[in-house]
């Protein structure tokens, strides 16, 4: 456990504390001997551009109307799901405890390694391309990413990527808008991994 943020972390049953949890079925084991060294941030909005709804939830747990949108009817069949959602006021629901597999990334690698759900958090934060995402939500990831850090030691600074950067040129999020500098401002305190905090994400 890791109470130094604020954000406590329980390793035997994967769950983050405070958060709302939502048991999503789109989850399996991950490999064994796989240890977590990654976390992928992501930007979803349902329906596109819109922020507060139920449809992100309804999503995450294979109960989205295909009727209550047009856009819905391309993606209620996709079996998705990511960890952790941060909403625009920066609450924290969970869909999928830690150690298992949450399925987000889809099509991915990360320096030449494929599948990069295996190893990795999801983080989804409801978001845009083309908005600012809020200052609530970067506080969140100020108390998150280092309680991340702090129980699975492999999450190196720039070891924290977009979606964008494990699934280059099929996915943008979470967009020319998230402003990284801000979202490792915490991180880059965190003094176990002050050293990693100089090289850019990896790209
Ligand atoms: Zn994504």
């Amino acid at each position: 456990m890791n109470r130094d943020s604020g954000v406590t972390i329980d390793l035997e049953t994967g769950l983050v504390q405070p958060a709302v949890h939502r048991p999503s079925p789109n989850q399996d084991a991950r490999p064994a001997d796989c240890a977590i060294d990654l976390v992928v941030l992501h930007g979803i909005s349902l329906p596109p551009g819109a922020f507060g709804g139920p449809w992100v939830d309804r999503l995450f747990t294979n109960r989205l109307d295909p009727a209550a949108h047009p856009y819905f009817r391309e993606i209620a069949h996709l079996r998705v799901s990511s960890h952790l959602f941060v909403g625009r006021e920066g609450h924290i629901v969970q869909y999928v405890p830690l150690h298992r597999r949450a399925w987000h990334a889809g099509r991915s690698s990360h320096q030449g390694r494929p599948d990069c759900n295996d190893f990795s958090i999801g983080i989804e934060m409801e978001g845009t391309d083309e908005s600012a995402y809020t200052e609530a939500q970067y506080r969140t990831l100020d108390r998150l990413l280092p309680a991340l850090m702090a129980v699975y030691p492999g999450i190196a600074a720039d070891r924290i990527v977009g979606h964008c950067d494990v699934s280059p040129g099929r996915k943008t999020d979470p967009g020319p808008c998230f402003d990284w500098e801000r979202a490792r401002r915490a991180v880059l305190s965190n003094r176990d991994h002050g050293r990693e905090t100089t090289r850019d994400r990896v790209g």
